[in-house]
């Protein structure tokens, strides 16, 4: 860290900031400059105590990061790509992964049909939500166990794997029993508890950015689970709120190519919760796709006008083929298969 001292600050209150940064355990190294002065902190942030508190002091006029504040996030730390193992499917590190399915579980019928179809088009994950988070308590809030015993029968029959949002540190444990990847909703994208018991499963997290929140935070939301012993985190960008009104949400693909700079965990986009409009998926998808997305989180179902959520921005089934087939030569123009 960087400590600015203010102009004409007398050596005495200097020698006090230079006590200070010893004491919390950083190297101190001033450097003197015509009327001002400024203190490299030297020592490793993440095992050091935070120097932001310095600011408190009369005589520093700012204390500035050097290092980022995500670590096991971050590219510097790992430079290759993650390459995560679902079972034998792989996602990142060139390994693209189409996850498709409905917004949220409704029957069996529904689901199996659409397991059905996103796999005769090339999904290797099925998605579909047995936990809802519904702006309102009068809308349908998800089957429960019924749905994640549905989503369990549909991949014995497709071979699908599974990914379902957890909702609450509650379910953590029966969720992970059922499914292959846990999904953190963007409404959950900072509860930092379940963050730490889905890290604690050991399954899979596919962590949506919250609808307000900034790269860093996000990335610093998947740093607890990873610093809690959990290296299969996936980011997921969903959009964000912004003034907009004809969009649900604005997709930010500026933050996925931020995110696949910052840092080495997989980056998925969901462009159904992005738009929420069906009608741009395809276009969204194919842009994702160009900008290097390593996975696509879509909606999908039978019939999307009569869906008990989201049925705005589902696809049917002709629409997801004719997707599946749009996105191809984005994948092979950006090296996958
Ligand atoms: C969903 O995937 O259906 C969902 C609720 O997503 P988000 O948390 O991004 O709103
Ligand atoms: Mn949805």
């Amino acid at each position: 860290m960087i400590i600015v001292i203010r102009p004409h600050t007398s050596e005495a209150l200097i020698e006090e900031v230079i006590r200070e940064v010893v004491k919390l355990g950083y190297e101190a190294a001033p450097i003197h400059g015509a009327t001002q002065t400024i203190v490299a902190a030297i020592g490793d942030e993440s095992t050091h105590q935070t120097l932001e508190s310095l600011d408190a002091l009369p005589q520093v006029e700012r204390v500035l990061r050097v290092q980022k504040r995500f670590k096991l996030a971050s590219r510097e730390s790992h430079p290759a790509d993650t390459v995560i193992d679902v079972d034998g499917v792989k996602i990142g590190g060139g390994h693209f992964a189409l996850m498709a399915g409905p917004c949220s579980v409704e029957s069996e019928e529904q689901l199996l049909s659409t397991a059905r179809q996103v796999k005769a088009c090339g999904a290797s994950i099925l998605r579909g939500g047995a936990y809802k988070p519904r702006t309102s308590p009068y809308e349908f809030q998800g089957l429960g166990k019924e749905g994640l015993r549905l989503l369990v029968a549909a991949r014995e029959e497709t071979g699908l794997k599974i990914i379902t949002e957890v909702l609450s540190e509650r379910d953590v444990e029966h969720v992970a029993a059922s499914a292959d990847i846990l999904q953190i909703g963007a409404r959950n994208a900072q509860n930092f508890q379940l963050l730490i018991e889905c890290a604690k499963s050991g399954k899979p997290v596919l962590l949506k950015r919250g609808m307000s929140e900034r790269i860093e935070e996000w990335l610093l939301a998947a740093e607890y689970i990873l610093a809690h012993g959990n290296p299969n985190v996936m980011l997921c960008e969903r959009g964000i709120r912004t003034f907009e009104t004809y969009t649900r949400n604005t997709l930010d693909l500026a933050a996925v190519a931020i995110a696949k700079k910052e840092s080495h965990l997989p980056v998925i986009v969901d462009p159904s919760q992005g738009c929420g409009r069906a009608d741009l998926v395809t276009e969204l998808c194919k842009g994702a796709v160009a900008l290097g997305a390593d996975g696509l989180l879509i909606e999908v179902h039978p019939n999307p006008a009569e869906a008990m959520s989201d049925g705005q921005q589902q696809v049917d089934f002709d629409s997801f083929a004719r997707l599946a087939r749009g996105i191809e030569p984005f994948l092979k123009a950006t090296g996958r298969a």
